[in-house]
């Protein structure tokens, strides 16, 4: 794609995080954006603002200028919503975004919110993408209903080349044959864009699947995937909401999914930082302790079963290797340094590890000897 002047990967320059008023988009940190689809009242998004903020979410969303499929459907508050979200996220001490879809409605918001959206409707919707090179913000720009990957790149370009750096690709499903969900979210765009492309990518789950019970899952598939962040409709009450009500997260849910997003974050070398609030509680610290735990048994268990099998291609009296533990304690000494963990701890539990490990590789030889015996000689082996 040579036309990826700007937006293309390069080894040079390596991929690029956006920083804007204390938060970092692209960074190892995974970002979590929330609240409802359209703003519709004060009280509605101060709710809003403080689910987020329970979460460990850092952007409040509201829309504001709602471009709908039927010229019918409620079209927004205009400058009044504007006038909620920013206090909402004033409140709270959240960043917000909106989305935009004119140049008067740019003009109203540029100086108001932190990030600036613009829908998959407007993905291409180039003298729209040119204007918001002139403007000092991040962009989510949302990949177009039936856009392909090179032209949601392309669209990006075309910010980037206008004089804006500062472009996050958000992925929002594809319009495809399936009707059981309203799109189809497509993860392996998160891999492609981000092959191609140097700039942070973020997953919309809402707009793909169509219905809230799908959204725990896909925001999980979407951080595995290597996402940088999500963008998730909430709504303090879903069934009397104006626009998405079916895809909204009650509040209660959208603080349980970040909760349970850490785990996912850490698997894959990210962090999720989960809210202050709730988080802090006795309760819910050692249910984040009881989630480490797993994960820590779960590698445990991991390790023994490779352990077992780099114990197959040794001999027997070569099981234990003390130099390759002691380059492996150091490493992990070094690890725990880097991490603030007493490198006492480290050396207290290797040990063990190890020992375990070539009692388990010895095992497992004599086991397959044994195995292999009775195969070779059936009658008469014990
Ligand atoms: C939205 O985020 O509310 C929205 C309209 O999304 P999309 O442009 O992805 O349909
Ligand atoms: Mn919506």
């Amino acid at each position: 794609m040579k036309d990826l002047k700007l937006a293309g990967l390069t080894s040079e320059k390596g991929t690029s995080s956006i920083e804007v008023n204390g938060v970092t988009i692209g960074g190892k940190e995974i970002i979590l954006i929330g609240g409802p689809c359209a703003v519709e009242s004060s009280i509605q998004m101060s709710l809003s603002a403080e689910t987020v903020k329970k979460a460990g979410g850092k952007i409040l969303r509201g829309g504001v200028f709602k471009p709908r499929t039927s010229p019918y459907s409620f079209q927004g508050l205009g400058q009044e919503g504007l006038n909620y979200l920013v206090q909402a996220a004033k409140e709270q001490d959240l960043l917000c975004v909106t989305e935009v879809i004119d140049t008067l409605s740019l003009d109203l918001v540029a100086d108001k919110v932190d990030v600036i959206q613009i829908g998959a409707r407007n993905m291409q919707n180039f003298e729209l993408l040119k204007l918001l090179g002139e403007i000092n913000k991040p962009i989510i720009l949302k990949r177009g209903l039936s856009a392909t990957i090179e032209e949601w790149l392309l669209a990006a370009e075309y910010i980037l080349a206008a004089g804006n750096p500062q472009v996050i690709l958000c992925e929002r499903g594809i319009r495809t044959y399936e009707p059981s969900t309203r799109n189809t979210l497509d993860i392996s765009a998160v891999g492609v864009a981000k092959e191609l492309s140097h700039l942070p990518v973020i997953v919309d789950p809402s707009h793909a699947a169509g219905r809230r019970d799908l959204i725990s899952a896909l925001s999980k598939a979407a951080i595995a995937a290597g996402a940088d962040g999500l963008l998730i409709e909430m709504h303090p009450n879903p069934a009397e909401a104006a626009s998405d009500g079916p895809q909204s997260l009650y509040p209660k849910q959208f603080v349980q999914l970040a909760r349970e997003l850490g785990a996912v974050a850490r698997a894959v070398n990210r962090v999720f930082a989960g809210g202050q609030g709730d988080e802090e509680s006795l309760e819910s610290l050692r249910i984040q302790i009881d989630g480490i735990d797993q994960t820590i048994i779960e590698s445990l268990a991991a390790r023994m079963q490779i352990v077992r099998k780099v114990g197959d291609q040794k001999r027997l009296d070569r099981v234990k290797d003390i130099s390759r533990e002691n380059e492996v304690m150091q490493r992990l000494v070094n690890l725990g340094n880097e991490l603030q963990l007493s490198s006492e701890l480290v050396k207290g539990i290797y040990p063990l590890i190890f020992e375990f490990a070539v009692q388990s590789q010895i095992k497992s030889k004599l086991a397959k000897e044994k195995e292999l015996k009775r195969s070779l000689y059936p009658i008469g082996s014990k």
